[in-house]
């Protein structure tokens, strides 16, 4: 329908002209209009993403869902949430009707993503999801599908894809300033508690590779710029404690990409292995430890300018933000995205290629998961 300004006028003195506005969230004044922010799962990462927003300027909490309700009315006493817009997992999809609820963060169990996925979209709301996307390829491709058929955004939480430092390292590469890239290597572990739902493979999906050997699949394709074409990979177990009788300890995978640029990448629950990468290449190499975390990150990188006589180039840059800079950054960018209508960087399809890529490396493994 369209309305002349002197129409708007006279329906905005009889009450009408507010119904035809977009809708906009609940506090949004014109000018500072936030994303308000359904938390789904208010575990250990939520803590971080919830800090995370209240630096953010376009993304606010404004619901969370939750199986402990006293635990869940402490955090909207903190983030100023009504009591009103606190969920159980069972009676969640009420929120549709909540519009302070634009969008939902889910931060369950990996087993659990595409079920709340799911569920939101179609309850039209936009969805931030951790990472791993999902435990199965089919599960990733269902909750994009579900997203699209809603029209709500879905974005994946890879939140190194905002870091300055990652995005320096993957500049530096693609400038050309390492030479031709030959080889990667990297490895992130941890050694998992008996009593963690990461050792349940009902709920985890299999072992580390979801968890965290998937921030070096990752880094090697942003790195790179490429999608890996071949993969061989080996897994064990050492620790004979009881904690691996549903997935494997250790893992262990080579990626070959179309450049013929190889990766070799290693996960573990069994140590403590903080996160890094290593590139080589044919002017120079760089390398990033730790480079998974929170905040810590140093970049270092040696190589030579190419030319004749240019200078020897040095790299020793430590990142000064402190955690929980990084969910800022992707609060921002998931908010900038559903306030524009943009699809964000890290989109469901970037999501659902590391999970076909985690099937090839268990596949080359001989592991079959989900
Ligand atoms: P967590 O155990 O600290 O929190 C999980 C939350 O899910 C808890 O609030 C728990 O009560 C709830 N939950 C609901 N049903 C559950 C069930 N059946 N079993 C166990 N918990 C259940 O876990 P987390 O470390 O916050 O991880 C949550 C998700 O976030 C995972 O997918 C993980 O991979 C991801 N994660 C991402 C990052 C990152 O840096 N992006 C870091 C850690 C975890």
């Amino acid at each position: 329908m369209r309305v002349t300004r002197r129409e708007f006028s006279k329906l905005g003195a009889m009450g009408l002209a507010a119904r035809m506005l977009p809708v906009v969230s609940a506090g949004a004044q014109s000018g500072e209009r936030k994303v308000g922010y359904c938390v789904i799962g208010l575990g250990t990462i939520a803590d971080h993403f919830m800090r995370g927003v209240q630096g953010s300027s376009n993304s606010k909490i404004t619901g969370l869902v939750s199986g402990h309700r006293d635990k869940a009315e402490r955090i909207a006493a903190q983030y100023g949430v009504p009591k009103s817009s606190i969920y159980s997992y069972e009676d969640m999809d009420k929120f549709r009707d909540n519009k302070m609820i634009d969008a939902v963060y889910v931060a369950l169990p990996n087993s659990m993503h595409a079920e709340y996925t799911i569920r939101s979209a179609k309850a039209g709301k936009h969805v931030l999801c951790e990472k791993p996307m999902s435990t199965t390829v089919s599960e990733a491709e269902a909750m994009i599908a579900a997203c699209r058929d809603a029209k709500v955004q879905l974005m994946i939480a890879y939140r190194l894809h905002y870091d300055p430092l990652h995005l320096k390292a993957v500049k530096l590469i693609k400038d050309g300033a390492l030479g031709k890239v030959q080889t990667i290597n990297g490895a992130f572990g941890f050694d998992a508690s008996p009593t963690a739902w990461r050792l349940n493979k009902a709920l985890a999906g299999g072992g580390s590779l979801f968890d965290v050997g998937i921030y070096v699949v990752n880094a090697c394709r942003y790195l790179t710029g490429e999608e890996p074409v071949k993969f061989t990979a080996v897994t064990s177990t050492i620790d004979q404690d009881g904690r691996f009788s549903t997935m494997e300890e250790n893992v262990s995978w080579t990626m070959k990409f179309p450049s013929g640029v190889l990766a070799t990448g290693s996960s573990t629950y069994g140590a403590q292995m903080p996160g890094y990468f290593k590139v080589f290449a044919s002017k120079g190499w760089m390398e990033m430890s730790s480079a998974y975390g929170y905040d810590g990150a140093k970049l270092r990188a040696s190589f030579w300018g190419g030319e004749k006589g240019s200078p020897h180039m040095e790299i020793d840059e430590a990142s000064t933000e402190k955690d929980p800079v990084q969910f800022t950054r992707e609060a921002d960018h998931f908010s900038g995205c559903v306030l524009n209508n943009k699809v964000p960087k890290s989109s469901g399809e970037e999501g659902l290629r590391d999970m076909k890529y985690i099937e090839e490396i268990y596949a080359a493994a001989g592991t079959v998961q989900g």
